[in-house]
Formats: C-alpha cells, sequence, structure tokens
C-alpha cells in the first residue's frame, strides 16, 4: 500500500512538472544594465565594440561555439559612409544526434538618432537602448547560463543581429534611397544555405515595466503553431503580458527569416510605455524604464517552451 501511494505521488509530481529552471529576473536584468553601461551601442562607437566584446565573452563561457559573422553595409544616402557589422551566433548542444533545433535571437545594435524624442534638440543624439537592443539580449543570456547549468535534450541556438535599427522612418516610400531596418538579419537570411532550425523566436523590446505582449500579424500568418506554444505556455504559467490578440505588424529581424522557409516569431511590446510610445527611439529608453519582473515573464516562457520540447 506504501508503495502503491509512493507511485502514485511520483506520478503526480513528474506529470505537473517539467525540469525547467526558474528564470533569474536579476540576473538578467544585471545584463540589461550591463550592456547599458557601455553607452549607446550605436555601430562603430566605443560603447558598440565594448559591448560586442562583452557579449562574445559572456556567450563563450555558457555555449559551446561562438562565431562572428562581420559584414559591412554601405549608407545608400552617403556611400562613403560604411557601417561594419556583426551578427553573433552562439549554439548550445551541437551533438549531430540531436535533430531538433530552435532559434532565440534579438538586436544586440541600439539606434545612432533618438529620431521620435519629444524633443527635436535630441534628433541626432544616440539612445541607450535599455528595451530597444539589451532587453532582448539580457534574456538570451540568462537563458544561455540556465541551459548550460540544465542541459536540454534539443539543441539551442542564439543569434544577436547587428545593424537592425539603421532604418530610415520613410523607408517603406522610399526603398532604393533610404536605409532599410533588419540589416544584419537580411545579410544572415541571404547567405545561410545550411542553418533551419525547427524554429526561431525573436525577442524585440521586451523590458517595458508596463509589459503588453500582443501578437505580432506576421508571425501569427505564417508561424501560429509557433506563435500558440508560446501564448498557451504564457497561459499556463499565468504571465499577463502574453495577451492573446492578434495587433500590430512589425518589420522586424523575423520577416528575412519567415523569407527563407523558417517558422519564425516575434515577441515584441511595440507601446512603450504605452500607446503613445513616447520612450520609443527616445532618450528615455533607459534602465530605469525597464522592470526586472518584465524579462522573467518572458524568460519564464521560453523556458518553459524549451523544456517541454
Ligand atoms: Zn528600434
Amino acid at each position: 500500500m506504501l508503495r502503491f501511494l509512493y507511485i502514485i505521488l511520483c506520478m503526480s509530481f513528474l506529470s505537473c512538472r517539467t525540469n525547467r529552471p526558474d528564470f533569474d529576473a536579476v540576473s538578467s536584468f544585471a545584463y540589461l544594465k550591463k550592456q547599458c553601461d557601455f553607452g549607446p551601442r550605436n555601430p562603430g562607437s566605443k560603447g558598440y565594440n565594448d559591448c560586442k566584446a562583452y557579449l562574445v565573452e559572456e556567450l563563450r563561457k555558457t555555449c559551446d561555439r561562438v562565431d562572428l559573422q562581420n559584414f559591412t553595409y554601405t549608407d545608400k544616402k552617403d556611400t562613403n559612409n560604411k557601417y561594419h557589422g556583426t551578427n553573433i551566433i552562439a549554439s548550445t548542444n551541437l551533438d549531430p544526434k540531436k535533430k531538433k533545433r530552435v532559434l532565440i535571437c534579438a538586436h544586440w545594435d541600439t539606434r545612432p538618432w533618438a529620431d521620435r524624442d519629444p524633443n527635436p534638440a535630441n534628433h541626432e543624439t544616440p539612445i541607450l537602448g535599455a528595451n530597444d537592443g539589451a532587453s532582448g539580449v539580457a534574456v538570451i543570456l540568462e537563458i544561455a547560463r540556465l541551459v548550460k547549468g540544465q542541459p536540454l535534450d534539443i539543441g539551442v541556438d542564439f543569434i544577436l543581429f547587428d545593424l537592425e535599427d539603421l532604418g530610415d522612418h520613410n523607408y517603406e516610400s522610399r526603398p532604393d534611397s533610404l536605409n532599410p531596418y533588419c540589416i544584419g538579419s537580411e545579410y544572415f537570411a541571404k547567405n545561410n544555405k545550411t542553418y533551419f532550425p525547427t524554429y526561431a523566436i525573436l525577442l524585440d523590446m521586451v523590458g517595458d515595466k508596463n509589459l503588453d505582449l500582443p501578437i505580432e500579424q506576421n508571425s501569427f500568418a505564417q508561424a501560429k503553431e509557433i506563435v500558440n506554444k508560446v501564448w498557451d505556455a504564457g497561459k499556463r504559467l499565468e504571465k499577463p503580458a502574453f495577451r492573446r490578440a492578434v495587433e500590430n505588424s512589425v518589420m522586424d529581424d523575423h520577416i528575412p527569416l519567415l523569407r527563407i522557409g523558417i517558422k519564425a516569431i516575434d515577441i515584441i511590446d511595440f507601446d512603450y510605455p504605452d500607446d503613445s510610445n513616447r520612450y520609443h527611439h527616445a532618450l528615455a529608453d533607459i534602465p530605469e524604464n525597464c522592470s526586472p519582473e518584465s524579462l522573467k515573464q518572458v524568460g519564464d516562457v521560453l523556458l518553459e517552451v524549451l523544456y517541454t520540447e
């Protein structure tokens, strides 16, 4: 009888718990702050170079392999101006027998201009990018640390894309003469012949204190099953930011991935801090307007998804 009871207890324990590690909000927020301590990370700046070295060093501590994909982009408005970009690509669990691989990605560069700042005098000043840049990377660095401590059956890869945020605001109306967004992920997708993960999850602007994550339209249209997997996990874990409503359509680093056939979704809070969006591409994009609890909502959901694969 006692043995029977023991088996029942074990079964119920196993059925309601995965071996998912708990996402450490404090550790992740420290990664966010550390990136901001380098200053703005717009391409070519001191903060950019210092932060790149730091990110590579951190990922080398936790991943099996880290590669740098370097590329050059010529400014369409000033062809003498060349940007040197680097996508940082890190992998865990490279055993070729592990066929299932999941990609988690974010952009690590920050916008060179606060061109949506309420004060026009700031429009040429680089932003700090606590949310738009550092937040997605902070979640990734923490997940890489936790996955190392508690290995998974699947492979997980991380890409920190560069030159996401160089786009000109009216690019859609004049694509031949203005610079686009997502230059690094576009370069990656164009040159990718061999890497096709089971699916990809992009994180962008996930640190807003007032976190609200409706479903992005392109993700829903082209990778609905991955959207369902993630938002179902959000519901299971009772994370209120994961709101089941399809809202904005966003041009982001998941679009080039979708174009080459990778099932990619974007987890993004486009309203920072609310629908006025006044902290976006503005000098107010600072750690004080982000929160560890927001990073934790996203991090716990991602860990739940990874550890239930
Ligand atoms: Zn941006």
